[in-house]
């Protein structure tokens, strides 16, 4: 169809007119469409009726020319509904929220009577606006009006509601609406997941399927799976899986990547790879990054790692979020070698500056021993966050440096950080494992007046750590009589741990069964009380703990120990007999303990509590994870290079003093990473001087 010269036929004939306008408008072709309006012009005012300007309004608003059509807007003489609605949707779909709300109180005062797309428009500016006021207002025009029946005014507003999480009205305008769409539906589902209203979403998903017949999308998908997450509901969740293939959307970038998360978080990797793998290709960042994260908390950080290179591979750029999943994961796992090549990724991506990637950096660094570097990354942050500086505190907390701990805080405090939760739990740690009792005493009661951090439990289990580790048991007790909370495990089991050092056998049975009321399940108690037994000898005692331990199944957690030699981590249990190069690694035992027998270790056999003989004990205290893996790393590793062995478990009374000998006997800074805090191990006595 030419456009350029319009008959004077065509002129007189504004049926065809409004034709040949709406094709400009559907194919985009702005240009002709101008040279219409410019001719209609010049054939005089009697063409440019309403019916045709309404044309050209909307020709402009769908060519994206918002201006234009607010020019003619303005110009026009007689303004009908059709005119206003356009305006309205127009603005509204452009952005332009509050002019849209400006357009529709015009045309309310012009005398008109808005109509359903009108009031949709308004509602959906209200939610952009974040102005549930304005909504609300709308709600009750359009009640007046008799419009919230229909159906884009009821989905609008369910959908206003659920989005400002006003979920009461939300569903009173879903259930009063008499024919509900899909997109009701999924504002209602969407609603529910994002206000933490799992069970509703779930509940509303299952009618939707069940009772009507609407179209799911992948909006209801997405928002459904991860409710099921939020409540692990995870055989709904795979049936849900069916559903997403069943329909074509498996490969649909935002569905896989909330079915991958959904499988990680279940724990059911390799469905998240299968899932990964059904379109690699469409595959982006996000999708990356959420099976990177699945592996890490499965701990499978090989598998993290090798994803991790195939997104290189593929020429993906990583975001601040891949990064702190993988060095999170080295840093737990202690896997230096690789948390040294990220970093390098990192500054090669310029995320060095991220404040929580540096965080997470000081975090790995410093769980891998090693402190100075651990330094060196907080001192390159540039305006280092609250997230840093505690990031900075809980390395120092660890390592037992209670009085660098102390510095940091003051520093914090000088520098106007806001001291939170965390800052008093490794600032209260470290005070505890260098035994400065008073200093952590004085902060514990002042942080609730000076910080206006309420205390909180973990606070509490701190602080009865700290007085029972330093011998005080008594104000410890009163502590725990005196809390606000029921103590948990972790303050029982302080307490207990302080009983068995201090040899308070009464306290000590009093936490015990305290313990195992809370953790029956918990081996770790059943071990200690049994110790307190053994030290005083009381044989028979020991032996009904452990038939008790054989009756209620309670396993002791086997200890292990593992060590980094040469890119490669090699782990040992006690008396660990599978090592290729066994046979060395116990020749190199026997030879260290002739050593440090001859500098003056003397066995602790007390802390074996069993009824055997005392050489026996020695045999099976030699034998314990962390010294094979002391005795592997140094007949492996070049001299003058710092051993790091991590241990799951705490380090015994016995091998604590048998490894500061060792570091002296061999010249070597030993430094042991237990459950409980780090050891810096150097000629002959070690970093927690004794107390952990
Ligand atoms: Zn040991
Ligand atoms: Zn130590």
């Amino acid at each position: 169809m030419k456009f350029h010269i319009l008959s004077k036929q065509v002129i007189r004939d504004s049926t065809t007119l409004a034709h040949v306008i709406q094709t400009c408008a559907q194919t985009n072709q702005l240009n002709k469409g101008k040279q219409i309006h410019a001719q209609l012009i010049c054939a005089g005012h009697t063409l440019c009726t309403t019916f045709l300007t309404n044309h050209l309004l909307t020709m402009y608003i769908k060519c994206g020319q918002l201006d234009d059509a607010l020019k003619l807007f303005d110009t026009m003489p007689h303004r009908n509904l059709v005119s206003w609605t356009a305006m309205i949707s127009g603005l509204s779909q452009n952005s332009e929220f509050s002019e849209a709300v400006k357009t529709f109180s015009q045309m309310r005062m012009a005398g008109e009577t808005p109509n359903q797309f009108a009031f949709s428009s308004v509602i959906r500016a209200s939610v952009s606006l974040g102005s549930i006021e304005l909504g609300k207002q709308m709600h009750c025009l359009a009640l007046k009006c008799g419009l919230c029946d229909e159906l884009y005014v009821g989905s609008n507003l369910a959908d206003m509601y659920s989005k400002c999480g006003v979920m009461g009205d939300a569903c009173k305008v879903f259930e009063e609406m008499p024919c509900k769409d899909e997109v009701s539906w999924t504002a209602m589902i969407d609603g529910y997941a994002k206000n933490g209203d799992c069970e509703e979403a779930l509940l509303a998903y299952k009618k939707m399927v069940c009772e009507a017949a609407v179209a799911i999308d992948q909006h209801v998908l997405c928002s459904t799976l991860s409710a099921c997450v939020a409540l692990k509901a995870y055989s709904f969740a795979k049936s849900i899986h069916s559903s997403v293939v069943r329909l074509g959307f498996e490969s649909a970038i935002a569905v896989g990547n909330a079915l991958m998360d959904m499988y990680s978080k279940a724990g059911c990797m390799g469905s998240a790879l299968n899932v990964f793998r059904s379109d690699s290709e469409c595959r982006n960042v996000v999708s990356y990054t959420s099976l990177i994260n699945g592996y890490v908390e499965a701990n499978q950080i090989e598998m993290a790692l090798s994803i991790f290179v195939e997104l290189r591979r593929r020429g993906i750029e990583p975001n601040e979020f891949t990064f702190s999943s993988l060095i999170k994961a080295c840093a737990d796992e202690a896997a230096l070698e690789q948390g040294h090549q990220l970093h390098a990724q990192i500054i090669k991506f310029n995320f060095e500056l991220d404040p929580f990637v540096s965080s997470v950096l000081v975090y790995m660094y410093g769980q891998s021993g090693l402190l100075d570097h651990s330094i060196q990354v907080f001192k390159e942050t540039e305006n280092p966050t609250d997230i840093a500086w505690n990031s900075l505190l809980s390395v120092f907390a660890h390592h037992g440096l209670g009085k660098d701990a102390i510095k940091i805080v003051e520093r914090m405090i000088l520098c106007g950080v806001k001291l939170n939760e965390i800052t008093f739990v490794s600032l209260l740690n470290g005070c505890s494992h260098a035994g400065l009792v008073e200093e952590g005493l004085n902060y514990f009661y002042s942080m609730e007046n000076t910080y206006g951090v309420t205390p909180r439990s973990e606070h509490y289990s701190c602080v009865i750590d700290l007085l029972a580790r330093a011998g005080r048991l008594k104000d410890a007790e009163q502590i725990i009589c005196s809390m606000p909370f029921e103590p948990n495990a972790s303050a029982w089991c302080s307490f207990l741990g302080a009983c068995r050092i201090h040899g308070d056998k009464e306290r000590g049975k009093l936490a015990a069964e305290q313990l195992m009321r809370l953790e029956p399940e918990n081996s770790g108690v059943h071990v200690l009380l049994s110790n307190i037994y053994a030290k005083e000898r009381q044989w028979d005692d020991v032996r009904s703990i452990r038939k008790m331990m054989k009756d209620g199944n309670v396993q002791k957690l086997p200890g292990y120990s593992w060590v980094d030699v040469s890119n490669k981590t090699h782990v040992f249990g006690a008396e660990d007999w599978s090592h290729p190069r066994q046979r060395e690694i116990y020749e190199k035992l026997d030879s260290l303990l002739d050593q440090i027998k001859e500098a003056g270790y003397v066995p602790f056999t007390d802390s074996i509590p069993l009824d055997m003989d005392d050489s026996v004990k020695e045999k099976l205290l030699q034998r314990h994870s962390e010294r094979i893996a002391i005795a592997f790393a140094l007949i492996s590793m070049p001299s003058g290079k710092p051993i790091i062995v991590k241990k799951n478990i705490r380090v015994c009374v016995d091998c604590h003093s048998a490894i500061k000998f060792i570091s002296k006997v061999v010249g070597r800074k030993i430094i042991v990473r237990d459950s409980s805090r780090f050891h810096h191990f150097t000629d002959g006595s070690c970093s927690c001087g004794d107390y952990w």
